[in-house]
């Protein structure tokens, strides 16, 4: 059986789905491994030291031609275009927020398998994690982005020179990247504190170094599957404005709030901006062209407010480690592809809880579970909308269901 690694397409995108270590488990487990020239150069792995583990560097076309082809995000449109009924695609597909893709490939007769859609509390999905071993990276290098922006040390340095007090470090949603950016401040020597709308993260942050912030004019917000509901409007501006206060007792701000299938969550608005001291720093992790989790953050970019605070648009985190990164998704993925196959062969089977997890379109229909319930549901009425978005936007996950929700 044929399987190949595609160079990705998207803007920025450095990350490659298999390391040559990776490649060379998959031909030891019997597969032949092709891998598209180039396709790991931007994570520093040159076309020979595939070929060196045992696999065979081909042209683009013979990569989308094989039975089953890796890749770190979506396909493009082009390569859709060439792909064949049969063929299967392993991507972070993102079917929750690309429906049109989702649909392109159940036309194409395509068996898509995403990543993003892994369950991720069964414990033999943990080494095909790829939100996590990503979002580590996130977190980690989001940390490393508010230190660098910061015009000040984050440890407390007693000098010839005079002492430097330590760095206040806010982080703002607390599950994987919250929880590494915690651990990364830290041992840099930060004084760190963290909040999540979901309590029962508090432990967790606590024992990464952090001070649990608790508000008491938000409720609980735990959400299906582990992940954090959408909050209502009223509870959205009570936290709005519970957390300005917080914001401009600190120095550096990272936010890393999400819900499935949603625009993030605007934690920090323009007037928590303006109390925040000239000189500080908020890295939004999650900002994306819907917008983040900080007002005017633009993604890829620095912006400077009018009273001196930097906005760091921390888009594409993974990406800017893609050494790092290309090793952790290239052990997911090939635990993924080891997982469905059996004797050389793919055993798909949708009966099994983790691959109906992943499949997402299957003999030219979409066959999730959460993407059928979502397209078959009436949309809401706006006034039942969810409203962690300004009425003039479009409700991206209004309808949509949560990642590994059937776990
Ligand atoms: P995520 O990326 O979806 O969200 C990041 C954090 O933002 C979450 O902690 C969420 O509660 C928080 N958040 C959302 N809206 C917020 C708001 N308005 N205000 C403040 N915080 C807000 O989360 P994730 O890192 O993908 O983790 C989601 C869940 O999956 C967690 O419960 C995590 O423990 C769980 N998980 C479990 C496993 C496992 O069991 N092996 C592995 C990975 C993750």
């Amino acid at each position: 059986m044929k399987v190949s690694v595609v160079k990705e397409t998207a803007p920025g995108e450095r990350r490659v789905a298999l390391v040559p270590e990776a490649a060379a488990k998959l031909r030891s487990a019997g597969l032949e491994v092709l891998v598209q020239s180039g396709a790991g150069d931007g994570a520093w792995h040159t076309d020979d030291s595939y070929a060196e583990a045992g696999a065979t560097v081909v042209s683009r076309a013979d990569a989308l031609a094989a039975d089953v082809v890796l890749m770190v995000g979506k396909p493009d449109t082009a390569a859709v275009s060439v792909l064949r009924p049969g063929q299967v695609v392993i991507g972070l597909l993102a079917p929750l927020t690309d429906p049109d893709l989702t649909a392109a490939l159940a036309a194409a007769g395509v068996t898509a398998v995403s990543m993003d859609m892994i369950p991720r509390t069964l414990p033999r999905a943990q080494p095909m994690d790829a939100l996590s071993s990503q979002a580590n990276i996130a977190g980690y290098k989001a940390a490393l982005l508010g230190a660098t922006q910061f015009g000040r040390f984050f440890p407390l340095l007693i000098t010839a020179a005079g002492t430097a007090r330590p760095a206040k470090v806010l982080v703002l949603g607390t599950g994987v990247a919250g929880l590494q950016a915690i651990g990364t401040a830290r041992r840099l020597g930060a004084l760190v504190s963290a909040y999540d709308v979901r309590p029962e993260t508090r432990t967790e942050a606590e024992s990464v170094g952090a001070t649990f912030i608790e508000l008491t004019s938000v409720g609980p917000a735990s959400g299906e599957g582990g992940y954090a509901r959408a909050l209502t409007e009223d509870e959205r501006t009570a936290q709005q404005e519970e957390l300005a206060g917080h914001i401009a007792r600190h120095d550096v701000v990272i936010t890393t709030a999400q819900v499935p299938g949603r625009r993030p969550p605007l934690l920090v608005t323009e007037d928590a901006l303006k109390s925040m001291t000239p000189g500080s720093v908020v890295v939004d992790m999650g900002a994306s062209i819907l917008g983040g989790n900080v007002a005017g953050s633009v993604p890829g970019e620095t912006v400077l407010t009018e009273n001196g605070v930097a906005i760091v648009g921390a888009s594409g985190l993974p990406s800017s480690m893609a050494a790092a990164a290309s090793a952790m998704y290239a052990r997911n993925i090939s635990s993924l592809l080891l997982y469905l196959i059996s004797d050389g062969a793919l055993a798909l089977n949708r009966e099994d809880e983790l691959q109906s997890g992943v499949i997402i379109t299957s003999g030219g229909a979409i066959v999730h579970p959460a993407l059928t319930d979502a397209a078959s549901k009436p949309q809401p009425a706006p006034a039942d909308q969810p409203s962690d978005q300004p009425p003039d936007q479009p409700d991206e996950g209004a309808t949509r269901a949560v990642p590994g929700s059937s776990r």
